[in-house]
């Protein structure tokens, strides 16, 4: 069967796909936040490798799989004349596939040209997940994301146009206290420029370096949900599915964005009142507080 090379992520709506990994880590790897895979080197794994990883997974389970997602942390970095013949064997191996889908980076933005994204989406890749984090430049400079707000919109742009889905996350805090409202109003910008399928709102854990704050100053409990009222607010796009229901988040919340703005906001607003009424809204969360 499959074996991994850990730590090994997966969104969390991938729960019931079949986990394939092809390159180990990120390609990037340099985000001043994450410590996903700091300990793992970079590397793709061989063409042939996988090509008969895929041949050995047992017929009677093949049969039972429906969706795919591609492992690691930026899988569609693989070079689109070795990816092809993946994903042809997964069509042909798995009959019943319907989807296979994958976290896409700013390098793997980059390096396909529409015609290649069309390629492989006529062969099942038809979800994308990428890490924006924010819509503001300032924030993304200090995440050392590697590309810009202006640049990632019209790369995704163009992987949509292919009819490829994007599935967006964005991590509150990102802007601290003092970029908190900038960082949510550029981020309701981009996601109006760019209307993606799915958006995902995460809250930002510091596991690299965790001198990100010193500039940007802790941001409290009472910050934090005045962030996720403005970008709420200010959401003008169509029919983009929100979940903000990661372990991380502070409320669970769920709808479809424009359709339930007020119910989300309604709930929001709850959250803030009960902040306000046990002093903890100008708290730091303790994960903060600790760094
Ligand atoms: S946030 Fe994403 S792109 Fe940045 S280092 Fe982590 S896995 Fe790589």
């Amino acid at each position: 069967m499959l074996t991994y090379s850990q730590p090994l992520y997966r969104p969390p709506s991938e729960a019931r796909s079949l986990i394939f990994q092809i390159t180990h880590g990120c390609s990037h790897n340099a985000c001043t936040f994450c410590g996903m895979y700091t300990d793992k080197r970079f590397r793709m794994k061989p063409l042939e490798t996988v090509l008969e990883e895929i041949q050995n997974i047992p017929a009677a389970y093949a049969a039972t799989v429906r969706r795919v997602f591609l492992a690691d942390g930026d899988a569609t970095i693989y070079p689109t004349e070795k990816l092809t013949p993946i994903l042809d064997a997964l069509n042909a191996h798995f009959p019943a596939l319907q989807r296979i889908s994958a976290y896409v980076g700013r390098k793997a933005l980059r390096a396909k040209t529409p015609e290649q994204w069309r390629e492989l989406r006529q062969r099942k890749l038809s979800l994308l997940y990428f890490g924006l984090e924010s819509g503001n430049e300032e924030v993304l400079e200090l995440m050392n994301k590697g590309g810009s707000a202006a640049e990632a919109a019209s790369l995704c742009q163009v992987v949509q146009q292919q009819g490829i889905a994007l599935s967006v996350m964005v991590v509150l805090g990102g802007g601290g206290r003092r970029l908190a409202r900038e960082h949510a109003l550029d981020t309701a910008r981009w996601v109006n420029q760019v209307n993606p399928r799915y958006l995902s709102l995460l809250t930002l854990f510091l596991r690299r370096n965790t001198s990100l704050f010193e500039q940007l100053e802790q941001p409290t409990w009472g910050s934090l949900a005045e962030e996720t009222i403005t970008l709420i607010q200010h959401i003008k796009g169509k029919n983009i599915i929100f979940r903000a229901n990661h372990i991380s988040n502070l409320v669970d919340l769920s709808g479809t964005l424009p359709r339930d703005r007020e119910r989300l906001l309604s709930g929001l607003e709850a959250h803030r009142q009960k902040l306000l009424k046990s002093r903890a809204y100008d708290t730091v969360p303790e994960f903060y507080e600790e760094l």
